[in-house]
């Protein structure tokens, strides 16, 4: 484990951590510690668990029926998995980027105003538009456009759109499952740079199949890999979880080391 990953400074715990879908083990015994402001990454190959762990995170799961969880899992210190705990305000303070852009179809300005409106914002909604802009790099190519379509824009600039809608809700923690995986290189790049520019002041979690994408952003990697149960059905579990270039340059675990080096399965 991290070694500077102390509970003082993490946002996020993951106690013993198990999840089902009905019946199904999808995730077994996961333990790990989030701190503030750092960005983390989920690694592993595919099936091992790494987009449900991160759903998880804003009990986006919830809307699964089969879905279940055991063990802890701790925003603040208190329990997520409450029944007292507002799942749409968790959703509020801990954000969520998809695979695929998903803008709403309204214009670029509504598409940052809208959550604002409904979280009943009352400060001035263009500079909430303009710094959410800014923040998610965006600004300087869509200013004299705010009314276009959000739907109109690239596929990097709608990513970005996305990362300023979040933004805009002034979450705490920003999730993002594989945010650059329908991308091209160049606007991959913008938005990994954008990524290192949201470090220390929100708390990222990525998922990513790219283990560069991981050594280029993260603080801190999490290594995830799947097993198979006596009954055939396969489940996923964390392998190790350290400071990126531990887990790059000298993991702890042979099952690490063959697949930061690409000699996997
Ligand atoms: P990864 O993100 O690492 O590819 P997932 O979290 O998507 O892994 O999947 C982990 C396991 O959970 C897989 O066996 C997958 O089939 C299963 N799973 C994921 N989502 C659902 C769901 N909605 N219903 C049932 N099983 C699911």
């Amino acid at each position: 484990m991290a070694s500077d990953n102390s509970s003082n400074t993490s946002l996020l715990n993951v106690e013993n951590v198990s999840v089902y879908y009905g019946e199904a083990l999808a995730l077994k015994d996961v333990n790990m510690e989030i701190p503030k402001n750092q960005i983390t990454a989920l690694i592993g190959p595919s099936g091992c668990g790494k987009s449900t762990l991160i759903r998880c995170f804003n009990r986006l799961n919830d809307l699964i029926e089969s879905f279940s969880l055991e063990g802890r899992l701790s925003y603040k210190g208190k329990n997520l998995y409450d029944p007292k705990v507002d799942a749409v305000k968790v959703r509020r303070q801990i954000g969520m980027v998809f695979q695929k852009p998903n803008p709403f179809p309204k214009s670029i300005y509504e598409n940052i105003a809208y959550g604002a409106r409904i979280n009943k914002y009352s400060g001035d909604m263009d500079e909430l538009v303009e710094n959410s802009l800014k923040q998610a790099a965006l600004w300087g190519e869509v200013k004299d456009k705010l009314r276009e379509n959000g739907l109109s824009l690239s596929g990097g600039q709608k990513q970005r759109l996305c990362i300023a809608r979040a933004v805009a809700l002034k979450p705490d923690v920003i999730l993002m499952d594989e945010p650059c995986s329908s991308l091209d290189p160049v606007s991959t790049e913008q938005v990994e740079d954008l990524i290192h520019e949201l470090k220390g002041k929100y708390t990222v979690i990525i998922v990513t199949h790219n283990m560069q994408q991981a050594a280029r952003v993260a603080d801190l990697t999490a290594f995830f890999n799947a097993r198979e149960q006596e009954s055939g059905s396969r489940f996923g579990y964390l392998v190790e979880y350290d400071d990126t270039d531990k887990i790059f340059d000298n993991p702890e675990e042979e099952a690490t080391q063959k697949y930061v080096s690409g000699r996997f399965g």
